[in-house]
């Protein structure tokens, strides 16, 4: 789901409390304003995950242990403007 700034600070604060084990980045870091989503573990078939693949939205947080999230793959190589923007 999308997320508005003010959620995703909450959702960051839920996970820098030790509230919720679900990565969550700060506001200005996240794609969730516009260009992510999470995906219950339960729904990823490889179906699911190859169709948001052919779609540009890839698993992007494996490193931080975020399994439930998709973002647009080019979203890491936006300016801040462009990521301002698609917010
Ligand atoms: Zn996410």
């Amino acid at each position: 789901m999308f997320r508005t700034s003010e959620y995703q600070q909450y959702c960051r604060e839920e996970f820098e409390s030790g509230r919720s084990s679900i990565y969550a980045k700060r506001p200005r870091e996240s794609a969730h304003a516009g260009l992510a989503f999470d995906v219950p573990i339960g729904l990823q078939t490889q179906n699911v995950i190859s169709i948001f693949a052919k779609h540009g939205f890839i698993r992007a947080e494996l490193k931080n242990n975020d399994l439930v999230h998709f973002e647009w793959v080019n979203w890491q190589s936006m300016s801040r403007q462009e990521q301002a923007y698609a917010n």
